[in-house]
């Protein structure tokens, strides 16, 4: 793992958590960006070398509305950049932590992502990420 890239935070009104957010953190967001393989909106903060992600669900059958229903608002996830997506994946099977999904897939910010599940990490949700390589 690299560093810390992202922290998510599930929201149920995206308008109104980036006016909380801007407010608390003193900048404005610098991208809204859909993800379609995730059915949200995202929103994102730099502050430091660290970002905020804000979700918020497109539709009631995705993860985040799904999320929100159980535990309400709140920190959702945490991201952490690699080097390489694909042999950090091999390495976290072989330590045998669970893996949702073991083909990265596309996720907001130009980012290849995949997730552990919170049942091998203690209860937090830890996002895997990399940089796409443009061509
Ligand atoms: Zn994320």
């Amino acid at each position: 793992m690299k560093k810390l890239e992202h922290i998510g935070i599930a929201v149920k009104n995206l308008e109104e958590s980036e006016a909380l957010f801007a407010k608390l953190l003193g900048t404005k967001p610098y991208k809204r960006e859909i993800v379609e393989s995730e059915q949200v909106t995202t929103s994102f903060f730099k502050i430091g070398d660290i970002k905020i992600e804000l979700l918020s669900a497109i539709n009631e059958q995705g993860p985040i509305a799904k999320f929100i229903e159980k535990k309400g608002e709140g920190i959702h996830h945490l991201a952490f950049e690699t080097e390489s997506i694909i042999h950090e994946l091999e390495q976290k099977k072989e330590e045998l932590f669970e893996i949702i999904n073991q083909d990265p897939k596309d996720g907001a910010d130009n980012k290849l992502i995949s997730f552990l599940h919170p049942r091998s990490t203690n209860g937090v949700l830890i996002e895997l990420c990399q940089e796409k390589i443009n061509p």
